[in-house]
């Protein structure tokens, strides 16, 4: 189980990891040919759950992450929302007067994330008792190696995956979709399944064909939408046609070896590994924060990106990792949230907030003034890293100081133990509430 020890660092506090297309890289694919099983769980509207166990608000509309001015009016943005609200429509994403408007008595919470971090942590060890291999892809969501499982028999396996869910209802109340299959990818499609609260196998071809064939290949993992379209235009939009049509058009349209993976990873045949948490390093870090409403004052806006700064450094210090090459964004409030970017350096590589804050913010306020100038409404701020290195590399011409790098120690140390803000900076708290997303690419 993985215990987390109050001086440790938690990088991965509040992250949402995004897997890109290269979960499936060669690096993160068993090279042999052998069968494997995986299964994927995922809690079904996991932040609505939570809350509607906690204040029983079972059978209620319930959306997550808007909240209302003293007025009444709603504000903010739902995150997630409760089976219930989103029979009626309403849907992530959506802001929360839209919400309002298609029903007016919808419960709004804010998000707790410590509350589902957790919880998040209790789901690890349920499931670390049911198979060593075990990968937290989000908060809510896991990926499990069960391959020991592939001499079963259909109906031990079924009894596996419910004991699976029984044991987490019994130890949180809460609910969760359940998919086993041969395949990374598939397992994920069969949990999709089956929402809420469903079980479903895809152990052969013959499954595949009856659940997963009608699916649009756009549910698959690492077909975008523009890749999506390509497809399309040759006339494949679901599973069974890419089974139909054999890995040449895929070839064809992405390349020899990235079509042939593709295929692969459409028809179940590819062989992603369930990941290693413990020594997950992301290749990029990031944070992304969106105001709850526009705003055009600067200094408030300097002051989150202050904090996405130090927000970024931590999580680098955290995975003993530096950066040389960084990206600020600033997005606007207009119709397609538009925003500028800019690439910027640090004189060397580096994680200490100081240095890039010494970079970023002159060229940040100053696309701040000139948006501002322009008439802009800003409705938020973005960091994330370009290039990166291991922390023990050793660079010629640039060394952190030694007294910053002790600095940093003593305060993240201090913040480790008693709480991310105990030691902050001044200049972050001017800030902008809103939604914060810290997003990780591997
Ligand atoms: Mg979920």
């Amino acid at each position: 189980m993985q215990l987390h020890r109050p001086h440790e660092y938690q990088p991965e506090h509040d992250v949402h990891r995004i897997t890109l297309y290269n979960t499936v890289a060669k690096e993160h694919q068993h090279r042999d040919l052998k069968k494997r099983l995986y299964l994927h769980m995922d809690m079904n509207c996991f932040y609505a759950q939570v809350e509607q166990r906690a204040y029983n608000l079972y059978g209620l509309p319930l959306a997550m992450g808007g909240w209302r001015k003293p007025d009444g009016t709603p504000r903010g943005i739902v995150a997630t929302a409760s089976y219930e609200a989103r029979a009626l429509g309403i849907e992530t994403a959506m802001s929360a007067y839209e919400a309002w408007q298609i029903c007016p008595y919808l419960i709004f919470m804010q998000i707790d994330y410590a509350r589902y971090q957790g919880i998040s942590r209790e789901l690890y060890s349920i499931l670390d008792r049911f198979s060593p291999d075990v990968e937290k892809y989000s908060m809510d969501e896991y990926f499990m190696d069960v391959s020991f499982l592939l001499k079963k028999s259909r109906k031990e396996i079924a009894e596996y995956g419910q004991r699976l869910k029984n044991a987490i209802y019994e130890k949180l109340g809460l609910v969760c979709s359940v998919g086993i299959a041969t395949s990374k990818t598939y397992a994920k499609l069969a949990s999709g399944r089956r929402k809420p609260n469903g079980l479903l196998l895809v152990m052969n071809a013959d499954d595949a064909a009856e659940h997963l064939f009608p699916l649009s290949l756009k549910k698959v993992w690492g077909i975008g939408s523009r890749r999506f379209a390509k497809l399309n235009s040759r006339g494949l939009s679901t599973i069974a046609d890419a089974f139909r049509s054999g890995p040449g058009v895929f070839q064809k349209l992405f390349g020899e070896m990235q079509g042939k993976l593709f295929y692969e990873i459409v028809t179940g045949r590819d062989r992603a590994k369930v990941l290693d948490n413990k020594n997950h390093v992301p290749d990029e870090v990031s944070y992304m924060h969106t105001f709850s409403d526009w705003t055009t004052d600067a200094d408030q806006v300097k002051g989150e990106i202050v904090r996405g700064i130090r927000n970024v450094c931590y999580r680098l210090r955290g995975y003993g990792r530096r950066a040389r090459k960084w990206v600020f964004n600033l997005r606007y409030q207009d119709v397609n949230w538009q925003g500028d970017s800019v690439v910027f350096s640090t004189p060397g590589y580096t994680n200490l907030d100081d240095y890039v804050m010494h970079a970023c913010l002159p060229i940040a306020m100053n696309m701040v003034e000139a948006a501002l100038g322009a008439g802009e409404r800003l409705r938020g701020v973005g960091l994330h890293t370009v290039e990166m290195i291991h922390s023990n590399q050793v660079e010629l011409f640039f060394q952190e100081k030694e007294n910053l790098l002790n600095l940093h120690r003593a305060t993240d140390l201090i913040n480790n133990v008693y709480g991310q803000n105990t030691v902050e900076r001044a200049a972050s708290r001017f800030g902008v509430p809103g939604k914060t997303h810290f997003v990780e690419r591997s």
